[in-house]
């Protein structure tokens, strides 16, 4: 089968739990994934580290990045700036990593627009109710914010069916297998495996030839 890695976009609402799946995933397969770590104009949450979830930056030094084209993509959120930076990703499909970018919608169709192969999948709870419960447990933003990243979920769920895939976290162990599932059988496809195919179709010739 062909080596090169899948770029695997990974989008769904706040607080669906992009994060924790995110990690299981790659403890589990610390082999076969590797998560982009994007850059940032916003404040780090409790916990969180430099160079490990996000890298901060100013406003100043993001447009610097896009002004030197080192990133694949950037959008605005709530407030502040996300963008992809473009050597790590590049690096690791080479590699033959499944590259996970895990970014918002417009972030998301925008690599799509770039590179046609994306994998697109969408995060969702099972339900509304969940959600909001979920970015009220998580405790690390205001009611003012919770309230403003239910209304972008209205906005993102017009989008939800532009993705290859739905993954409904429910069950988060079984989430996580699921999720691990399409990706290895999305390398099945055959457009993925165009060397492959090669090399068996001339095989086959040279067999057929040694025979008459
Ligand atoms: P996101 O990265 O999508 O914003 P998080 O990974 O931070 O979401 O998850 C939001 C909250 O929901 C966290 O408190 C997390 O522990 C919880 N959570 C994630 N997955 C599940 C699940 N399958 N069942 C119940 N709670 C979950
Ligand atoms: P949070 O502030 O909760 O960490 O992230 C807010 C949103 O920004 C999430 O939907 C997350 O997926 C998205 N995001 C994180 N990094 C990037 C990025 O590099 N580009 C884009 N377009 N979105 C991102």
């Amino acid at each position: 089968m062909d080596k090169k890695g899948i770029l695997i976009v990974v989008s769904g609402f706040s607080g669906s739990g992009k994060g924790t799946l995110m990690k299981e995933l790659l403890s589990r397969y610390p082999d076969t994934y590797a998560l982009s770590i994007s850059a940032t104009t916003r404040a780090p949450r409790e916990g969180e580290a430099d160079g490990r979830e996000y890298f901060f930056v100013t406003k100043d030094e993001f447009e610097k990045m896009i002004a030197k084209d080192e990133l694949i993509e950037y959008a605005r959120y709530v407030e502040n700036y996300y963008g992809t930076p473009r050597s790590y990703v590049e690096q690791k499909l080479n590699e033959g990593k499944d590259v996970i970018l895990e970014i918002e919608i417009q972030g998301a169709l925008k690599v799509k627009k770039s590179f046609p192969d994306t994998l697109l999948l969408f995060v969702t709870p099972p339900s509304a109710g969940e959600l909001k419960s979920r970015l009220v447990g998580r405790g690390t933003e205001t009611m003012d914010v919770i309230e403003s990243r239910m209304n972008r979920a209205c906005e993102e769920a017009e989008g939800m069916d532009r993705y290859d895939y739905l993954v409904i976290n429910d069950d988060l162990n079984a989430c996580v297998e699921e999720m691990h599932s399409i990706i290895q059988g999305e390398h099945r496809r055959s457009f993925r495996n165009q060397a492959f195919m090669k090399s068996m179709k001339e095989d086959l010739e040279r067999l057929k030839e040694q025979q008459s």
